[in-house]
């Protein structure tokens, strides 16, 4: 006899303590998932404004679109990335790893002279979940000052690696006047080729979209990922975007 009708037989043979205590079991299990669906919600989804209020969008009547790059800078990714957009006449947001300014300084400052925005984005890349409010303050702290040393320039922006917010994230970032960036659409450019990217891209963009993609990794090339399918990929999501009628913007005009 398999272990569901064991537990039927155990139910209907019982009394109504038995049949009480099921009930008492199902409500808890219930109840232990509706937490942790909410606890996913509020840590994972882009949208999510439980931890903090979060920048993820602009108004859809704008006709406005931002790029956004994270986890660099990175060569030669980062250079192609910024030679594309430089043809275009478009200013994206970079947010960088403290580690990767430290690592390719006359890349950072190449972003920042090309009149595009930096955000702090950790400075070795962590998963916060679980993470204790003095190590999440370290390693944006950590990040400020590469950054600001580098480039000269103190971000007020932050968005947390792999989007992962967690408990404590939030009067950190308060202290410290940093602003929370997310994003509505994403290319899956960590894993995706060209054409999947620009599909993915393509098939969500919308008028006020935030565009996540990645110009680094939090490891160096060859040990971090490949980001040239990203590079690869540029010129059609902007000629795509031209298209239907959207304009591409710098972000501070979502930040009203
Ligand atoms: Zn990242």
């Amino acid at each position: 006899m398999d272990w569901g009708r064991r537990l039927c037989a155990w139910a209907s043979e019982g009394s109504n303590v038995r049949r009480s205590a099921m009930v008492s079991v199902a409500i808890g299990l219930i109840i232990i998932l509706g937490c942790a669906g909410g606890l996913a919600y509020a840590c994972i989804i882009p949208s999510s404004h439980v931890f903090h209020p979060v920048v993820n969008r602009g108004p859809a009547e704008s006709r406005n679109v931002v790029l956004t790059f994270d986890d660099g800078p990175a060569p030669p990714f980062t250079e192609q990335v910024l030679d594309i957009l430089a043809e275009h006449g478009i200013r994206a947001t970079f947010f960088l790893c403290g580690k990767n300014v430290e690592r390719y300084p006359e890349l950072a400052r190449r972003i920042v002279r090309e009149g595009h925005t930096i955000g702090n984005h950790t400075y070795s890349h962590p998963f916060l979940f679980g993470k204790s409010r003095r190590f999440m303050a370290r390693e944006i702290d950590r990040a400020q000052e590469a950054i600001e040393r580098v480039t000269g320039v103190r971000p007020t922006l932050f968005r947390p690696p792999y989007g992962a917010r967690w408990f404590g994230l939030v009067p950190t970032l308060s202290e410290r006047g940093l602003r929370m960036v997310m994003w509505s659409v994403m290319g899956f450019d960590w894993k995706y080729k060209a054409r999947a990217i620009i599909w993915a891209i393509k098939s969500r963009l919308h008028s006020g979209a935030v565009v996540l993609l990645h110009d680094g990794h939090e490891q160096p090339p060859p040990a971090g990922v490949d980001q040239s399918a990203t590079v690869q990929a540029l010129p059609a999501i902007i000629e795509t975007a031209t298209r239907s009628g959207l304009t591409f913007a710098p972000i501070e005009k979502f930040l009203a």
